[in-house]
């Protein structure tokens, strides 16, 4: 059975290109007899906030979307991404990194990942256990950081199936040591995205292609915690006419505001689906 979900991350208002997201999952579940899930992604409390939440809920009704079962809100299984990281630490996969951004700068000029951030230098991952100890035993903030080169040994060469493209080989090592922890969290969004699809039995990952390097990072991941890979649908991301990326600050591109001007449901959903080419699919 086709299982898709909609995940959005409540920081703002959902615009054109969420609406396209959602109705992208939405529909290739519903073509498939399959089930459409809703997950919050709020881990982050500093940025998502509640009203979002409750207000992304109501867009979603309004446009006419119906979801399967109940929402997910990731802030509330905070439980379970401390045990996937217990698991990781239980097999030395993950190390404690106590850097400050001072010290990452500090360190000399860094090769940037797929996702444009600076790769993390390595300055922790050399230091030994007794120094860790002591410092996580005095209090001393720490993220956790995947150990990229023992993590890829243990897997071996990895690859997904992306829509369309076929089989994909995975280099998440371009992405160095990335944190599944944060010092403010115990998650991060590429320990929560992959535990979660493979909770909620996802089959199907639609979303923005700006993830589709991530993709390897959290293949890896599924393999060493043995879950399942879904397969993968990446669309490109959705642009204003002056080709900018929509973002959740531009209200005059919320749903809300559309709302306001008196448009109906039916057509908000046309110029969601209007804004992307038909073969490109759907936006995450
Ligand atoms: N919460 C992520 C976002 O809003 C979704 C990531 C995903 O679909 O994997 O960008």
């Amino acid at each position: 059975m086709t299982v898709t979900r909609f995940a959005p991350s409540p920081t703002g208002h959902l615009h054109l290109g969420h609406a396209f997201a959602a109705l992208t999952a939405w529909r290739r579940a519903r073509d498939a007899g399959g089930r459409f899930l809703l997950r919050i992604e709020d881990i982050d409390r500093a940025r998502c906030r509640p009203e979002y939440t409750a207000d992304l809920l109501d867009d979603l009704a309004w446009l006419g979307l119906d979801w399967d079962g109940g929402t997910r809100l990731q802030s509330e299984h905070m439980g379970d991404y401390s045990a996937v990281l217990a698991d990781l630490q239980s097999r030395a996969l993950v190390y404690p990194c106590f850097c400050t951004r001072a010290d990452i700068a500090a360190a000399g000029s860094a090769p940037q990942g797929p996702d444009g951030a600076s790769v993390y230098p390595g300055i922790c991952r050399a230091l030994p256990p007794y120094v860790r100890t002591a410092r996580i035993a005095r209090g001393a903030p720490h993220a956790w950081r995947l150990d990229m080169a023992a993590a890829t040994a243990r897997a071996g060469a990895l690859s997904f199936v992306e829509e369309g493209q076929g089989r994909l080989a995975c280099a998440p090592e371009r992405f160095g040591d990335v944190v599944l922890a944060r010092k403010d969290a115990p998650a991060s969004y590429h320990l929560c995205v992959t535990h979660d699809d493979a909770m909620q039995g996802i089959t199907l990952v639609t979303r923005g292609n700006d993830l589709l390097p991530a993709t390897g990072i959290h293949r890896l991941l599924q393999a060493l915690m043995g879950w399942p890979a879904p397969i993968y649908a990446h669309h490109r991301l959705l642009t204003d006419a002056s080709g900018r990326r929509l973002a959740k600050r531009d209200f005059a591109q919320t749903l809300r505001a559309m709302r306001a001007t008196g448009m109906a449901p039916v057509q908000v959903r046309a110029a969601a689906m209007a804004l992307s080419p038909a073969e490109m699919g759907s936006s995450g």
